[in-house]
């Protein structure tokens, strides 16, 4: 939808810090992150809300977020944690109207800072951050891989 913002960010013609990306899902850094690694997984094809997706797609991002939170875990910046969330709709404060999964790494004790984060929501070294966050997904890979063998 070319009115979309997350669309345009999807086609590159808008910019975007990417984390991740495959034939149906692009994961990327929030531009306004509550914590370091705060990320958004999206469907590549528009979907305005829950109401408007598949639900093999719904299930495909919760998948990537799901990974993408064990990475943050593996990776450099160090979280203890993560809230998954996703705003469906107005009335559930959904601000950019193409569905979208928020990953919020968090750490052990880390409720002052979260907290001071929803009131700044100031970005941090975003290219460091985003090769932290792809190289900690390499970990996963690989500790899964070793799994398998
Ligand atoms: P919502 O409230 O709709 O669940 O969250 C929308 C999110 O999109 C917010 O966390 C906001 O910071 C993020 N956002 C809004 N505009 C942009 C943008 O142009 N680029 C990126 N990377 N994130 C954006
Ligand atoms: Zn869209």
């Amino acid at each position: 939808m070319s009115g979309c913002l997350f669309c345009r960010i999807v086609a590159g013609t808008a910019p975007s810090t990417k984390v991740y990306e495959d034939d149906e899902l692009y994961a990327f850094l929030d531009i306004r992150p509550i914590t370091r690694g705060h990320t958004l997984v999206v469907p590549k094809v528009h979907a305005t809300d829950l109401d408007d997706l598949d639900a093999a797609l719904g299930a495909r991002i919760f998948t990537l977020g799901h990974r993408i939170a064990k990475a943050l875990r593996r990776s450099d910046l160090g979280a203890d944690g993560a809230n998954l969330v996703l705003n469906d709709g107005k009335a559930a404060f959904q601000t950019v109207h193409h569905v979208h999964l928020h990953v919020v790494p968090r750490q052990h004790g880390d409720r002052f800072l979260f907290a001071k984060g929803i009131l700044l929501r100031r970005p941090h070294e975003t290219e460091a951050t985003a090769a932290a966050i792809r190289a900690g997904l390499d970990r996963l890979d690989n500790e899964e891989k070793e799994t398998r063998a």
